[in-house]
Order: structure tokens, then C-alpha cells, then sequence
């Protein structure tokens, strides 16, 4: 479902990504471990394209993202159909990004209105049910600043969830929150991850990477050095490296 192919990133002299290669089947959860600046960020964010690679590419559901192939070679789309792309794939970040303006209810039907067409109404049964579905019934008309940290990591799960995109990002989404509220949003996202979504999530959180992972990646340096089921990458890592990332860890 996503295919990550040979994909290199690199900001001035400073190379990010030196050859990232990994295949996530549909309905996989692969966790991404690695140390900070290791470039965990900047793999998630070449997979929506909200970075351009210098080499390699990025498909989901069999279409390369950013690019057309046209002769044998890759071609940059333009922005148009970027974002529709970028339609198919959601993204929740550390920090909760919601419009604070905008009630809950209507952060998550303000995207599938404009991107998707949708009518007000459907929209809002859509966003009532998913609110509902994330524990959220009953906070429809609140605002951002009037819900919890986990409560507002939520409605943003909602509003990706909105899009129904094939696959979804999360880039430490608990990280922010205080370790009272972390549970309920990582609940959440194992529910997601039942009903067979396909995900790709950067956390420390090693419990739920353990439960929930079908493989989980580690990240060191640009590159994927290990990669298995939670039992070998956790319990019997085979580099010296990620020994001792999990060791700073415990
Ligand atoms: P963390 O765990 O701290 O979130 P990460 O593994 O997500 O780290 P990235 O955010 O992908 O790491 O960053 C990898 C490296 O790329 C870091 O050294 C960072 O400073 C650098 N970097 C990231 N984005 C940019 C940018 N827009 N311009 C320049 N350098 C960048
Ligand atoms: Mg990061």
C-alpha cells in the first residue's frame, strides 16, 4: 500500500534520507524508532510529498506520489493534482495544528467540503460519527482551547480520518501531551489500526509500538537498519546500534 523506493533527501550538504527502502502492506501498522535528527520526520513527510526527494520515490496504492511517469521517466505534477494525492493520505502531527477558530465538529468537516465536495450535511453526519468514534460524542461545538490536549489530538485523528484516506501518518502524536492523556489518544489509534487502516507511526512510545506494530522500522542515520516484527527489533535487536538506542530508552 505504501512503497518507499531508494529514497535519498538531503537539506544543503547534510544527507537526511541515504537510501530508504521499505514496502507497508495494506492494513500494516509499521512503527518508526530512531533517534532524533535520525530523519524520521522527514521520511513521513516525503511520503505526502510536503518534501520534494532528491531521489527515489514514494508510491501508495500503486500511484507515485508527486510524479507521473511519462517515457520511462519521473515527471513533477503540478500542485493540483499534488493535493489531490495528498487527499488520499492523512497526517497527524506532534503539535494538533486545528483551525482554533472553528469548532471541533467543524474542523473535521472543513476539508471534506472543499477537497471532496461534500454537502454541509453529509459532512457534518460524517464528522459526527468519526467525533463519536474517537470518544469525542457530545464535544461537537467545543473549540480547540476548551478541550484537553488528548481531546484535541483526537478531533485531529477525526479530521483526517474525514478525507477516508488509504493510509494514514503519524508523526509522534502523543508527544505533547501530558502522560495522563497519551492512553486515550494511542486507544484511539490502536482502534484504527483493528479496523485494518494502514499506518505509518513515529512514536517513543515502545508499549504501543509492542502491541500494536506489525513490524516496527529502526531509523539510524537516513537509513532503515533494522527492520522486523516487535519481537526481533525489541527483543533481539541484531545491531549494536539499535541496542543501544532501545538501552537509552529503558
Ligand atoms: P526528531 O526525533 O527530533 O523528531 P527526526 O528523526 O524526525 O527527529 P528529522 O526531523 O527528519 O529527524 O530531521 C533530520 C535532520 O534533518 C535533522 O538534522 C534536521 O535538523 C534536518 N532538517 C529537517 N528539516 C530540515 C529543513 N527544512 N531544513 C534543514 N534541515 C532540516
Ligand atoms: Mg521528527
Amino acid at each position: 500500500m505504501i512503497r518507499v523506493t531508494d529514497l535519498h533527501k538531503s537539506y544543503a550538504a547534510h544527507r537526511v534520507l541515504r537510501g530508504v527502502d521499505l514496502d507497508i502492506a495494506r492494513g500494516e501498522v509499521i512503527c518508526l524508532l530512531g533517534a532524533s535528527g535520525s530523519g524520521k520526520s522527514t521520511l513521513l513527510r516525503c511520503v505526502n510529498h510536503l518534501e520534494t526527494p532528491d531521489a527515489g520515490y514514494v508510491e501508495v496504492d500503486g500511484e507515485v506520489i508527486g510524479y507521473r511517469a511519462q517515457s520511462g521517466r519521473l515527471r513533477a505534477l503540478p500542485d493540483r493534482a499534488i493535493r489531490r494525492q495528498r487527499a488520499d493520505i492523512g497526517m497527524v502531527f506532534q503539535q494538533f495544528n486545528l483551525f482554533p477558530n472553528l469548532t471541533a465538529l467543524e474542523n473535521v468537516t472543513e476539508a471534506p467540503i472543499a477537497v471532496r465536495g461534500l454537502s454541509r450535511s453529509e459532512a457534518a453526519d460524517r464528522a459526527r460519527t468519526l467525533l463519536a468514534e474517537v470518544g469525542l460524542a457530545g464535544r461537537e461545538d467545543s473549540y480547540p482551547r476548551q478541550l484537553s490536549g488528548g481531546q484535541q489530538q483526537r478531533v485531529a485523528i477525526a479530521r483526517a480520518l474525514a478525507m477516508r484516506p488509504k493510509v494514514m501518518l503519524f508523526d509522534e502524536p502523543t508527544s505533547a501531551l501530558d502522560p495522563e492523556l497519551i492512553t486515550e489518544v494511542l486507544a484511539t489509534m490502536q482502534r484504527l489500526a483493528e479496523q485494518g487502516m494502514t499506518m505509518l507511526v513515529v512514536t517513543h512510545e515502545i508499549g504501543f509500538a509492542r502491541d500494536v506494530a506489525d513490524r516496527i522500522a529502526f531509523v539510524d542515520d537516513g537509513r532503515i537498519l533494522e527492520l522486523g516484527p516487535p519481537d526481533a527489533v525489541l527483543g533481539a535487536p541484531r545491531h549494536d546500534r539499535t541496542r543501544a538506542f532501545l538501552g537509552r530508552l529503558t
